[in-house]
């Protein structure tokens, strides 16, 4: 038996005693939810009414016929409000928050995308909402911080040490040690201190039941091979934990290969040679580290899966061989993208475009009587600004001198 929030040797709870308390609290609220059935029905229940789930679990016929193989069918998590998966955690803490009776909740956001889940959760639950960010993010990522705003949330930017992420990380666990008593820290994808993997994992858990379910019902068997993106990991776990016991399953974390694992300008931890074990941000995972420990800079396409760390969970169920890792290039990402939009009408984000990338190499290998499932985790429409730079297309960069133009002038 495992030590709590222990996953193999991985994870932990590695925290300052101002927080022990905190802690505390939040383990007895989760243990004591998920023990309530009617929590999680009144969890479903929101999510229904709110987030559109279930999410559909479309087969992709074009595609499918294209690649000559396996029955390609997508499960459609950019179909929730906000257009991710990222829905199913925020929804979810803040319905523990309500049980705590706190009234203010504070994220931390690199891309901004768990910034703006966040903000909407808690202007549906009416809490204060602060969100940190690197201050070099708030310049690139303005569309999300204009939302943020507009949902009612205060955006701090982070100016110490390299005015990204891993600082604003710092300075919301500051905010957090100062405002305990009033305040719940939103853990954004399955890593960090337990139980926020464990718990994060159990919210985006009803990926993977949901899915279960609907390929058994248009299938009538189960799935040969699931293919997710790999971030912190909670897309992938989300829809894992529905097929884990199933040992025919194969399943399949694609991680983020930048411009190629031997160039080490990617964010791959567990498919490159270039992770060690270590301790960082309250947990014991798989970092992109130096010798000494210093954390190395990453690079993707896709800011969602831009990450040093991975979730220990996902450390531990690749240490026992139950899930494959390979990564997917920028380049491949922006072809499998490119080919779901032409075939499908389906445009994926770019986190989840390597998913895709991966099931397309596969699919072929697979007959037709067999079926593969990617789990799309967000939708790439309303992420205009980053994807048409990617395409470098030229009249959308006219579009954006112009504006540029227009708004100097006016
Ligand atoms: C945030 C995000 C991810 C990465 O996070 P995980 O915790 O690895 O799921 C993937 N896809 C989309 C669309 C995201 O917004």
């Amino acid at each position: 038996m495992n030590k709590p929030g222990y996953f193999g040797q991985w994870g932990g709870a590695y925290i300052p005693e101002v927080l022990y308390e905190t802690f505390r609290e939040l383990r007895e609220v989760y243990a004591k939810a998920k023990a309530d059935p009617a929590f999680w029905q009144e969890y479903v229940a929101l999510m229904s009414s709110y987030s559109c789930r279930p999410t559909p679990l479309t087969h992709a016929d074009n595609l499918s016929r294209h690649f000559g193989g396996a029955q390609i069918f997508i499960k459609r998590e950019d179909l929730n409000h906000t257009g991710a998966h990222k829905a199913n955690n925020v929804m979810g803490q803040g319905l523990l928050v309500k049980r705590m009776g706190k009234t203010r909740v504070i994220a931390e956001t690199g891309a901004g995308q768990h910034g703006v889940a966040c903000a909407t959760m808690a202007a549906k639950f009416g809490f204060a909402c602060t969100i940190y960010m690197g201050e070099e993010d708030v310049h690139r990522q303005r569309p999300n911080v204009f939302w943020m705003e507009k949902l009612g949330a205060t955006v701090v930017p982070v100016t110490t040490g390299s005015r990204t992420l891993k600082d604003a990380i710092n300075e919301a666990f500051r905010d957090w040690v100062s405002n305990m008593d009033t305040t719940h820290y939103v853990m954004g994808t399955v890593c960090g201190p337990h139980p926020f993997p464990e718990m994060v994992a159990w919210f985006q858990s009803i990926i993977g039941i949901e899915a279960r379910k609907q390929i058994i019902a248009s299938h009538g068997k189960l799935p040969a091979r699931i293919y997710a993106c790999v971030g912190g990991g909670s897309n992938a776990m989300g829809i894992f934990q529905g097929f884990l016991a199933d040992s025919e399953v194969e399943l399949i974390g694609v991680e983020a290969g930048g411009k190629g694992i031997d160039t080490g300008q990617h964010a791959a931890r567990l498919a490159s040679q270039d992770a060690s074990p270590g301790v960082a941000q309250g947990y014991k995972t798989m970092f992109l580290q130096d010798s000494d420990g210093q954390m190395l800079d990453t690079h993707s396409v896709a800011a969602g899966l831009d990450y040093i760390g991975v979730s220990p969970l996902l450390t531990d169920l690749w240490e026992k061989g139950r899930v494959r890792f390979t990564a997917a290039t920028d380049q491949e990402v922006m072809a499998a993208l490119d080919l779901t939009i032409k075939k499908e009408g389906i445009i994926p984000a770019l986190e989840s475009s390597h998913a895709f990338v991966q099931a397309f190499k596969e699919a072929g290998e697979l007959s037709s009587d067999q079926a593969i499932i990617i789990n799309q985790s967000g939708r790439g429409d309303k992420d205009i600004f980053t994807i048409a730079h990617a395409f470098d297309d030229p009249s959308w960069k006219e579009f954006i001198r112009k504006k540029g133009e227009e708004y100097a002038t006016r």
